[in-house]
């Protein structure tokens, strides 16, 4: 049945004519680097994540990194982040001299497992990954300092407020497999006037002032350009569509799979998913994704369980990120599916768990 159909992809950002003039604008104003554009895109960021200020900076990782610094902590403090997680989230951690320790995942959610966290002496932070969209249980979480993954989970909500903006500073990517994408980009955004005043320094190698030159601590350029930012308003500026577009693929998805002997991903009752990603989980995923592959059908696994690479090899065993590691399921999400696709990928999943 493949054969002749074109390949149905896994992701397709949502941009257009929309952002072709708002570049256009950026490149004959001459002024490329920090224009009237970041300010713009970040008072549209702000807003969605109903917090005083976002910093717009090169990348997910970039806001996880300058977050982290700016908390301020001791060298050698812990800080709790989940075992399974794109791995940025905790390199930043051990790359600012703090010690991740890994916390095993609820293998329903894929979530960090508040009953497994323990909080010691040392304990600082805990950094919290709303993955794949799907809005933590902060009620459910210890009384420890968050700081938000919410790289995935721009739009997304826990009880009716805007995830990014649940604890002391939240962290946003806009890489192409995000809701908003600027190509590259991400956003530090809080409520803390003094984190973001740490965040807006340090993006800018350290520099209070220029002029008389003012450099109190060590910075980075982690800026993001006039130019990627002018990609990210509009989108910024529809989300709630972009938003309404993913629900209907993962409400699609939702419906047509219910009876498969597969789990589906979902938000806790009250909450809003983000659906950066429509991640299900199936026994024998590898042969499922390859045949998926070999039909057109461009799937993916879901993230990484981090003490399975050697980076964080020293800690484990954390058995519900082994199991989600092996079975999670990425399947294509993004504004252009028809339903057509979304009949061909629930036929081709039919056939492939139904016949083992
Ligand atoms: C995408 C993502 C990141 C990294 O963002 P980049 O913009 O690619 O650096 C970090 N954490 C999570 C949970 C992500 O989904």
């Amino acid at each position: 049945m493949s054969e002749g159909s074109p390949n149905i992809r896994l992701g397709s950002p949502d941009v257009g004519e929309r952002e072709l003039v708002e570049v256009a604008e950026v490149l004959e104003s001459g002024m490329l680097t920090m224009g009237p554009k970041v300010a713009e895109f970040e008072a549209e960021i702000a807003r969605l994540c109903e917090v005083e200020h976002a910093l717009a900076v090169t990348s997910g990782t970039a806001a996880l990194h300058l977050a982290v610094l700016a908390l301020d902590l001791e060298p050698g403090d812990e800080v709790l982040v989940p075992a399974y997680t794109f791995p940025a989230t905790a390199n930043v951690v051990a790359l600012s001299g703090l010690k991740p320790v890994l916390v095993d995942v609820d293998p329903e959610t894929m979530n960090i497992d508040p009953s497994k966290i323990e909080v010691g002496p040392r304990t600082k932070l805990l950094l919290g990954v709303h993955l794949f969209g799907r809005p933590l249980p902060l009620h459910e979480l210890p009384d420890v300092p968050l700081l938000e993954d919410a790289a995935g989970a721009l739009g997304a909500k826990y009880r009716g407020r805007a995830c990014g903006g649940l604890g002391v500073a939240g962290c946003l990517s806009f890489h192409p497999r995000k809701v908003v994408t600027t190509g590259e980009g991400g956003a530090v955004t809080t409520n803390d006037g003094e984190i973001a005043a740490a965040v807006h320094t340090m993006r800018n190698h350290g520099w209070r002032s220029l002029s008389p030159p003012d450099m109190p601590a060590p910075g980075l350029n982690y800026r993001l350009s006039d130019i990627l930012c002018a990609v990210g308003i509009p989108q910024a500026r529809r989300l709630d569509e972009l938003m309404a577009q993913r629900a209907r693929v993962a409400e699609g998805y939702s419906e047509r799979l219910r009876d498969l002997p597969v789990l589906l991903p979902r938000a806790d009752d009250g909450d809003v998913h983000g659906w950066q990603a429509y991640v299900l989980q199936v026994d024998d995923r590898d042969r499922v994704l390859a045949e998926l592959r070999a039909q057109g059908i461009e799937a993916q696994i879901g993230t990484y369980a981090l003490h399975e690479l050697g980076a964080y090899a020293d800690q484990g065993p954390f058995p519900g990120a082994a199991r989600v590691f092996e079975r999670a399921l990425a399947l294509p999400l993004h504004s252009r599916l028809t339903d057509a696709n979304l009949d061909r990928v629930a036929a081709a999943l039919d056939k492939l768990v139904s016949s083992h």
